[in-house]
């Protein structure tokens, strides 16, 4: 949904991919990244710029990173919705930010728990991480 609503504003020719990963369980991070669906074009000699949700432990968004860079990207930047502290603690490059966040889980516009919660039109903050939603 960020990257919908960010590419109607963006006015110079650019092309748009998918990738699709995995680091969560619930609310935390595994340490584990599963790439899903890779990209399918050629990435040589392109300026990228990734369009990230969020960004937490930066795990994703670093393995991502470094997997254009070795494809031969000639620039990788990233544009993030949301970045959470341990990402700004560890410094992770992130060039654009809208919204920092402190250590909590959020869920809607896009973002989900367990697969559910994406359609949510509003962004909802967890008020016990280890709440269930039934
Ligand atoms: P990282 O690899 O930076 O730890 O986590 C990045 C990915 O974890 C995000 O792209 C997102 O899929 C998921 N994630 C991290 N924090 C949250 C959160 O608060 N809510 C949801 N729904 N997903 C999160």
């Amino acid at each position: 949904m960020f990257a919908s609503d960010l590419l109607k504003e963006v006015k110079i020719p650019c092309k748009v991919s998918f990738v699709k990963t995995s680091s969560y369980s619930g609310t935390a991070s595994t340490g584990q990244l599963k790439t899903l669906i890779g990209h399918d074009e050629s990435l040589f000699n392109q300026h990228i710029l990734i369009v990230e949700d969020i960004v937490d432990t930066g795990l994703t968004l670093g393995k991502i990173i470094e997997e254009l860079r070795e494809l031969g990207a000639k620039s990788v930047e990233a544009i993030s919705l949301l970045r959470k502290s341990p990402a700004r603690e560890k410094k992770i490059d992130v060039k654009y930010v809208g919204f920092d966040l402190e250590n909590e889980f959020v869920l809607g516009y896009g973002l989900d728990y367990d697969g559910l919660g994406r359609n949510h039109k509003d962004i909802y903050r967890a008020i016990d991480p280890s709440d269930k939603i039934d």
